[in-house]
């Protein structure tokens, strides 16, 4: 009996510290929740707490390898244990904010961010900028905890799936326009705010303005157009794969779990 209490007690102590986690992210209606639900059926433990977000313990599906794993053999405890993740998904919009920027300064165990979105709905400019908008602000957020961090290391790196959802939609971008049209929107998106920054800064007569100015600048400086892989300057590779969750024949989200499996 003893092992047993002892391994529930560590168990229970263990999970929510060490647990690799993935935080869910993205405009709502984009299929988070679906995503979650789908992964779910590997489920080994729940939880959900009020000021919490809903955090599913899962197993990555055996057909896929934890990066960490490749030299182990299935059997192996190492192998098995190195497969559980918490899926962490972000419910409600108003606190998901909140939440994403708090969960940003403080990634204990966050090994990536999974920024789901519609496909189709960015195919049209209001879905678009929407998505680039809040796209923007979560980049914008993982730069900042990078440029801002205090240890001489740096923090460390904090990848990015944009899971570019509902491709079994015929109006849904291909993967590359939805690279394309997003960071021409981001591009917009972080001219008009600084643009914003400036307007207020004159206003209030700051003396901060230059300085917030390029705080509050995404990427690199200069007038050019913004791009992903200007992100790998403050430690964040972004890369897009298309998927569905829902629909079509059957699921086919392949490239989401083997981005998971290459963070594990
Ligand atoms: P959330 O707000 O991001 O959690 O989005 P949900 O998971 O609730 O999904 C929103 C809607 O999109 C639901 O009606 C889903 O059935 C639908 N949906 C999710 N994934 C897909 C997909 O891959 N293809 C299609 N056609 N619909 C999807």
């Amino acid at each position: 009996l003893l092992p047993v209490l002892l391994h529930q007690f560590l168990y229970r102590k263990a999970t929510p510290t060490t647990l690799p986690s993935f935080l869910l992210i993205g405009p709502s209606g984009s299929g988070k929740t679906a995503f979650l639900t789908l992964t779910e059926r590997k489920a080994v433990a729940q939880t959900h707490t009020s000021t919490a977000p809903l955090g599913v313990e899962v197993l990555l599906p055996e057909d896929y390898m934890p990066q960490s794993s490749h030299y182990r053999s299935p059997g192996d405890p190492a192998y098995e244990r190195s497969r559980r993740f918490l899926l962490l998904d972000t419910p409600g919009h108003g606190k998901l904010r909140h939440f994403a920027t708090k969960q940003l300064a403080n990634p204990a165990n966050v090994r990536g961010i999974i920024f789901v979105l519609d496909a189709a709905s960015v195919a049209e400019e209001t879905g678009l900028n929407e998505t680039a908008e809040y796209l923007h602000d979560v980049l914008l957020a993982l730069q900042k905890r990078y440029t801002e961090a205090t240890t001489s290391k740096g923090p460390k790196e904090i990848p990015v799936l944009i899971a570019a959802n509902k491709m079994d939609l015929f109006t849904a971008l291909p993967p590359h326009l939805v690279t394309q049209q997003l960071e021409k929107a981001i591009s917009d998106v972080r001219k008009s705010r600084a643009k914003g920054l400036k307007d207020s800064g004159r206003t209030l007569g700051g003396e901060d303005e230059d300085l917030d100015e390029e705080r509050e600048w995404l990427g690199e400086g200069g007038e050019g157009s913004f791009e992903f892989v200007q992100m790998e300057e403050v430690g964040t590779t972004v890369t897009v794969h298309g998927g569905n969750v829902i629909g079509g024949e059957s699921a086919d989200v392949k490239s989401w779990y083997e981005w998971i499996a290459a963070q594990l």
